[in-house]
């Protein structure tokens, strides 16, 4: 039989890449929960419509009178991607953040007790663990959680109700931690987007600080694909944490888009810090290749062709 799978946010960047993975690489049904905040696109949904396998149904997380309709039958896994995902608008008001990340966790997790789903994989970041200095190792699953903004606090506050739900209720739950993703359909406020359609477009590129934080990147089809092994032969109750060992600062990430598309560096436009800004993060993903045997295919350079690739077309087309 074809299980069928719940998947949040799946008009977002992660969660539109997942879906399109699984309907090419899986036999999964798969019904998508997505609010169509800002950040979730129709356009990168619509494709999905053809499928047999696939309806969407638009929802807040964070109602749970609203989740009642997408509760229509039992789920074999609820993969949950939805969330306000920007830093910086966190910073601005941090509300949306605690009404979907924290209670839309919640909600999700109290169908899971109530029976409405078999099992749980929350989809959580890096930026749980907070910063590294340079010469830190990097962090592991063990690394105690410290979040230093409102964004990473509030998927740190998920991730511990989802541990909590799994201690006292025995539930089947699982936390994936990745480190910061790139590729296609991302919303051009984040880095390498925004870095990509200013620089297409001649327009300055806003760099914080000295442009020497830290970031550890991986190709979001990488992502997908952990993921993806995790829903087949992750551990409940387990952690994994997600990575590339792909460390660049963001200077270094400017430049090399700016060589890739033949354009002038004089495009970096120096800004005011981020307040509490990360300096550095770096995953040790060795527990997922070991016990589960993923890792990374696409490497950085691969990975930002595709990229610029993919905006470049989408620009094309939109002219
Ligand atoms: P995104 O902002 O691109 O997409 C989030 C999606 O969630 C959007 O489609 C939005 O409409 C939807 N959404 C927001 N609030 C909702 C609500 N209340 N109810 C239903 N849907 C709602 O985010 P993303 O970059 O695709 O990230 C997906 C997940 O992966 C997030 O949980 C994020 O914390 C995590 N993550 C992201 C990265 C990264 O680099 N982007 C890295 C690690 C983990």
């Amino acid at each position: 039989m074809n299980k069928h799978l719940l998947v949040t946010g799946g008009a977002g960047f992660i969660g539109s890449n997942f879906i399109s993975y699984l309907l090419s690489n899986s036999t999964y049904y798969i019904t998508n929960v997505d609010y169509l905040t800002y950040a979730g696109t129709y356009e990168n949904i619509q494709p999905f419509e053809k499928s047999n396998r696939y309806r969407f149904i638009k929802c807040d997380i964070g109602k749970d009178n609203d989740l009642r309709s997408v509760f229509d039958q039992e789920y074999e896994t609820i993969i949950n991607f939805a969330a306000e995902s920007h830093v910086d608008r966190s910073i601005m008001d941090a509300t949306p953040f605690i009404e979907t990340n924290i209670n839309g966790t919640f909600n999700l997790l109290k169908a899971v007790l109530s029976g409405k789903a078999r099992k749980m994989i929350q989809i959580s970041t890096d930026e749980v663990y907070g910063s590294l200095q340079p010469t830190e190792p990097p962090f592991t699953e063990e690394t105690p959680l410290a979040p230093n903004n409102p964004y990473s606090a509030s998927k740190g506050s998920a991730d511990l109700l989802v541990r909590s739900f799994f201690k006292t209720h025995q539930l089947p739950l699982i936390i994936t931690r990745c480190s910061n993703n790139y590729g296609p359909m991302q919303y051009t406020e984040k880095f390498i987007p925004k870095v990509i359609s200013n620089a297409l477009n001649d327009i300055p590129i806003p760099l914080y600080g000295d442009g020497l934080n830290i970031r550890d990147w991986i190709y979001v089809e990488d992502h997908c694909r952990a993921i993806h092994t995790v829903l087949e032969k992750g551990v409940a109750g387990e952690i994994y944490n997600i990575g590339a060992s792909e460390e660049k600062t963001n200077l270094e990430v400017i430049q090399m888009i700016l060589k890739q598309l033949k354009k002038d560096p004089i495009l970096i436009n120096y800004i005011e810090d981020r307040k509490g800004h990360d300096r550095r993060y770096s995953m040790d993903s060795s527990k997922i290749t070991k016990e589960l045997g993923w890792k990374p295919i696409v490497s950085f350079d691969d990975g930002v062709k595709k990229t610029i690739d993919w905006y470049k077309q989408r620009v094309l087309e939109r002219r």
